[in-house]
Formats: C-alpha cells, sequence, structure tokens
C-alpha cells in the first residue's frame, strides 16, 4: 500500500533502537525524510547511516537528551518544520509505590508526559498553518492496565493520555490528528531489562523469564519493532485521516476485553 507521505519531513525521538527505531524505519520505507534522535551518537550515526542507504531517504541525527529543554531546544532547531512526529523517550526505572519520591515522580512526569506535551506544542503550529500533520505518542499498555512495578510510568503516562484526548480534537479541524500506540511487550533492549529484574528475582535464566513472560501473552511471543513500526507509519499516512485521538494497544491480546 502506498502511504502517500513520500517527501514529507518526519521528526522521530528516542529513535535509535527498539520501537523508536522500528517507526523511523517504517517511516523511512514509505519515503519519509527524518530527523533522529537519542543520547548515544554511536548507535544512532549507525541507525541514521543503515536507514539513509537502504531507503534513500535525508536523515539529519541529532544527539541530545529529548528529556531536558536544553536537549529539545536543539532537535527542534535541527528539524525545522515537520509534517509528522513521533514522541519517545525512555521508560522509568522499575519500584515500589513506596520507593518514589517527589523527584523521581517529576523527573518520570518530565520525560514521559511534558516532554512529548513540550514537542506537540512546537510542532502543531506548522502542521496547522499547513493544513496537514500527523502525530504519534509512544505510550504503554500501562495506561490500559497498570503494571504494579512501573508505578512512575503508570502515572505520566495517563497524564498525557489525557492531555492527548482533549488536544487532539482540538486540532483535528485543521487536518492534524494526534493518537497514541501502547506497547505490549515487545522485544527490544526495554524488555530485557525488566526481564532481567525477573530473573534476578527467580534465580532463573533470560530464555526462561522471557518464556514465562510470553505465556502470558495470547500471541505466545513477544512483539517486534518492524510491526509496532507499521502501525506508526499507517497513522501517519494519508490513509488514516479520520482516526483521532485514539489509544491502539498492540499486546498480542494480553489486555483481556471484549471491547
Ligand atoms: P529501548 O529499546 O531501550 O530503546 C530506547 C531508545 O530511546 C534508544 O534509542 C535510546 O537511545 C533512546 N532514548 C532513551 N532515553 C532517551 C532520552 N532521554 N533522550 C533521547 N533518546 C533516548 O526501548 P523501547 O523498548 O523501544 O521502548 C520505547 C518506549 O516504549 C519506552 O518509553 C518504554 O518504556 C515503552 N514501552 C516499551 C515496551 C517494550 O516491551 N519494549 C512496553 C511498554 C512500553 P539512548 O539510550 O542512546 O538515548
Amino acid at each position: 500500500m502506498d502511504l502517500g507521505i513520500r517527501g514529507r519531513r518526519a521528526l522521530v525521538t528516542a529513535a535509535s533502537k527498539g520501537l523508536g527505531r522500528g517507526c523511523a524505519e517504517a517511516l523511512a520505507a514509505a519515503g519519509v525524510d527524518l530527523i533522529l534522535n537519542a543520547r548515544g551518537p554511536e548507535a544512532l550515526t549507525a541507525t541514521a547511516d543503515d536507514l539513509a542507504t537502504r531507503h534513500g531517504v535525508k536523515i539529519t541525527a541529532i544527539a541530545a537528551d529529548i528529556t531536558t529543554e536544553a536537549g529539545r531546544a536543539r532537535v527542534l532547531d535541527a528539524a525545522g518544520p515537520v509534517d509528522i512526529l513521533v514522541t519517545n523517550a525512555g521508560g522509568p526505572p522499575p519500584g515500589l509505590w513506596s520507593d518514589w519520591d517527589r523527584e523521581d515522580f517529576i523527573r518520570a512526569l518530565d520525560a514521559n508526559m511534558l516532554t512529548p506535551i513540550a514537542l506537540m506544542k512546537a510542532t502543531l503550529p506548522g502542521m496547522i498553518n499547513r493544513g496537514w500533520g500527523r502525530v504519534v505518542n509512544i505510550t504503554s499498555q500501562s495506561v490500559k492496565s497498570p503494571i504494579a512495578q512501573l508505578g512512575l510510568s503508570n502515572a505520566a503516562r495517563a497524564g498525557l493520555t489525557g492531555y492527548v484526548g482533549g488536544t487532539a480534537r482540538q486540532v483535528a479541524p485543521h487536518g492534524v490528528t494526534i493518537n497514541n500506540l501502547l506497547p505490549g511487550i515487545h522485544a527490544t533492549d526495554r524488555a530485557d531489562a525488566l526481564d532481567q529484574g525477573v530473573v534476578k528475582a527467580q534465580s532463573i535464566t533470560l530464555d526462561e523469564a522471557r518464556a514465562q513472560r510470553a505465556a502470558t501473552i495470547p500471541a505466545r511471543r513477544y512483539g517486534t519493532a518492524e510491526e509496532f513500526g507499521a502501525t506508526c507509519a499507517f497513522l501517519c499516512s494519508t490513509h488514516a485521516g479520520f482516526i483521532i485521538g485514539q489509544n491502539i494497544l498492540l499486546d498480542g491480546g494480553a489486555f483481556n476485553a471484549t471491547l
């Protein structure tokens, strides 16, 4: 299917690895020029070079911490006007409800709520003026179904979801869509890091921890960054203009609900 976005420009943050990279790759395959960001320059440059070579699109790579004001300013300056924004950042650390103090919450809110909001505030006016735009926020299945040890993530992402619910309806008249993608378990470094916690707690191997978790998912496997990216690219396509303010769960059926 031609996604109808060849030649558009997209900013994808936290995109050198994992789900962000999956989104960047699918957009590049659709002919979209990219501004990519991550903190570590090495993996970021490798990803940018790889995608540019394989898909023949223009890529600008900016190494910066997207959760800081200075980092966002550098990325947004380099990006200029963009038609598509995919927001992403690392997830907060796991813990127990009683572990977290105010500063932990502020860090989580900064990374997973206020950073995507700041990126939207910076890029939405241009999209509105040009009468076309797409925003996809990478959030988490924890918005629908809390993950007890990820209380910081549950809280921050729920806040972002509330903001998007209203804002998506305010920008929709201008041809701009905002939607959230909610990953369940996907095979990335982040999933490995969470599985390592189970390895330690239960004295089992990483393969055993993965098998244990996969058994709880109706699809009996982890998702891939490629299938996640394909969904993101579809939401950014010309065909998805009537999808507004939705929270799309990609979890292999893990969330048990009829609707
Ligand atoms: P990942 O494989 O660890 O990749 C994270 C990417 O983000 C890397 O490119 C990393 O590069 C970059 N990054 C992290 N913090 C950053 C920052 N402050 N500024 C700029 N770039 C940053 O993670 P993932 O699995 O793709 O997860 C992406 C998001 O989805 C996370 O918020 C995660 O919590 C959420 N999520 C993931 C899953 C899952 O199963 N994978 C499930 C639910 C939710 P650098 O480290 O070099 O910056």
